[in-house]
């Protein structure tokens, strides 16, 4: 009898256990699926999710025969601010970066975490005038707004090219607006560089 009361407990302990990790397992994937897809310290997109959802879009841009642009851009002097105010200093610069793009894009726009402090920005039906006029939008709220919320001056170079051609790849892309950002950090940083208006891409460096 003793035996049959504990197989019974054990069973009932075994089983109550296992609604318990059912129940939580579907919480447990979507919480994964979170960590996978977003930057933890700012909410964007994490680079490798930013990727995966930035060339379907592309895809879709060639599909539809419409312009898309990509904007990618580095904080300047970043490190003298986490040395200057702290690290604190630093994260709460990243999330305001962060919020900022967000705010500024359109639906459709996907805005990633790269690394550290770089951020990418897919503009989704954006010819160059376009990803100029969001590039300058931003520089306009950072200029205002970095003082008062940040306590501090906060600026950025970039680089933005559009695509192409029908078969020009993200990874093109990346590397126009790579180069540009170096040479807009080469020129004295606080600037974007056009990668188009140099005709990257249309020749050499492609
Ligand atoms: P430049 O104008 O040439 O871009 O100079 P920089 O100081 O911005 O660039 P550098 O690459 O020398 O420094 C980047 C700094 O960004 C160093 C690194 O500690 C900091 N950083 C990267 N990720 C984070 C983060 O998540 N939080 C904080 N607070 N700092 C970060
Ligand atoms: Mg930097
Ligand atoms: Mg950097």
């Amino acid at each position: 009898m003793n035996i049959a009361f504990a197989l019974v407990a054990n069973a009932t302990a075994v089983l109550s256990l296992t609604g318990i990790l059912l129940a939580h397992r579907d919480e447990a994937a979507r919480a994964l699926d979170r960590l996978a897809t977003f930057d933890d310290l700012t909410g964007v997109l994490n680079r490798r999710a930013w990727l995966v959802q930035s060339n379907v879009e592309l895809a879709n841009s060639v599909r539809y025969d419409k312009p898309l642009a990509v904007l990618m851009l580095d904080l300047d002097y970043f490190k003298q601010i986490n040395d200057s105010r702290g690290h604190e200093a630093g994260d709460r610069a990243l999330k305001f970066v962060a919020r900022a793009l967000k705010a500024a894009v359109r639906t459709g726009d996907i805005v990633g975490r790269y690394g550290g402090e770089e951020f990418c920005v897919l503009l989704n039906h954006a010819d160059r005038a376009a990803a100029k006029a969001f590039d300058q939008r931003m520089r306009a709220y950072l200029a205002d707004a970095t003082a008062r919320e940040l306590g501090h001056a906060l600026n950025y170079s970039a680089g933005i090219t559009v695509r192409i051609s029908a078969d020009d790849t993200l990874e093109a892309m990346l590397r126009r607006a790579d180069v540009m950002l170096y040479s807009a950090k080469a020129q004295g940083r606080s600037r974007t560089l056009d990668a188009q208006e140099l005709r990257l891409g249309q020749d050499a460096a492609g």
